[in-house]
């Protein structure tokens, strides 16, 4: 997994604790500290097409729907 957090997988197997151990002892997520897995959306935690100019930490589809509230304007 790329990603470094086993949110999904964990959901799946939340009705089976034995499985849930087992899975966490052998694929305990790398802790990353550099690449493009690093950079996350702060508001939805995609890692694809982020923006971190401004210090905006936001993926694209975030930045385009919180645009106008954070200032920016759309020119034509
Ligand atoms: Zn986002």
């Amino acid at each position: 997994m790329t990603t470094s957090t086993h949110k999904k997988l964990l959901n799946q197997l939340s009705n089976k604790p034995g499985k849930i151990e087992k899975y966490k002892k052998y694929n305990v997520p790398k802790k990353r500290k550099h690449g493009e897995k690093t950079h996350t959306c702060r508001r939805c935690g995609r890692t694809g097409a982020h923006i971190s100019k401004y210090g905006l930490k936001l993926c694209r589809h975030c930045f385009r729907e919180n645009a106008i509230v954070l200032g920016f304007k759309k020119y034509r």
